[in-house]
């Protein structure tokens, strides 16, 4: 066994069940948890608030770059939720709600406002143990991760997973209206110029269609420990 600490890279279209995944493969592992997502959608409630519109690039782009965006590691006995603090303030709730989703799927866009982040995102990496998840994770912002997982599940389990949320936090939006919702989102993300969500090369395609989050997580959590039960030569 070495003590490789691994950058894990979890990519995958909304609702794949990155989150709970990466969250729990951290837990087992002693990792670290990065949501970049988390970090889209800062830029994008910005925006929002100071009502610059979705398509003024330079201005995203300013915004970006002048952002605090700072993402504190949650505790693992608070279920391991990553707190968000933007420019002090705590948004980790306010980041959630469907119109932050669409608005944050549209900065992301911006191939400036993804340097901005992605530069974040590989210093955060740096020193390897984490857990990060996103949509170019494997593809861009860590191509030589150690392990890459592509995390899917049909629209259908997807959109019922995001509904199911939203029910639990008492937001009025259907299930319809949700499946609308991801689709669109999926296809902003995928059909993007810069970064868009593919599997990356070396990347392990996994369905979660009909696994629970558990059996997701453990599976991601073997593979990681085969990597580091590996002399250090096999293991790059
Ligand atoms: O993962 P989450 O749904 O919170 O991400 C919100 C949006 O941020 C995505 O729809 C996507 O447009 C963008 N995103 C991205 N690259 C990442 C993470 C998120 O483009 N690495």
């Amino acid at each position: 066994m070495t003590n490789l600490r691994l950058v894990i890279a979890i990519d995958g279209p909304v609702g794949s069940g990155k989150s709970t995944a990466a969250r729990r493969v951290a837990e087992l592992l002693g990792y670290t948890y990065i949501d970049t997502g988390a970090m889209y959608r800062a830029v994008a409630l910005k925006a929002l608030r100071t009502k610059i519109p979705m398509d003024a690039t330079e201005k995203l782009l300013a915004l970006a770059a002048s952002a605090r965006i700072d993402l504190r590691p949650g505790a693992f006995e608070n279920g391991g939720t990553q707190r968000v603090l933007l420019d002090g303030e705590d948004v980790t709730a306010a980041i959630r709600t469907p119109e932050v989703s669409q608005a944050a799927s549209k900065v992301a866009v911006i191939e400036g406002v993804r340097r901005v982040l992605v530069a974040e995102q590989r210093r955060a990496g740096a020193s390897g143990g984490v857990v990060m998840e996103g949509r170019d994770i494997g593809s861009v912002v860590f191509p030589d991760a150690q392990l890459k997982i592509f995390l899917t599940a049909s629209d259908e389990v997807r959109a019922r997973r995001r509904w199911l949320e939203h029910q639990q936090k008492g937001d009025a939006i259907d299930l319809a209206r949700t499946l609308e919702e991801i689709r669109e989102r999926d296809r902003r993300d995928a059909g993007r110029e810069h970064s868009p969500l593919v599997r990356a090369e070396g990347a392990v395609f996994v369905d979660s269609t009909a696994m629970e989050p558990e059996e997701v997580a453990r599976l991601i959590a073997m593979l990681a420990r085969e990597i580091t039960s590996l002399k250090p030569a096999e293991a790059s």
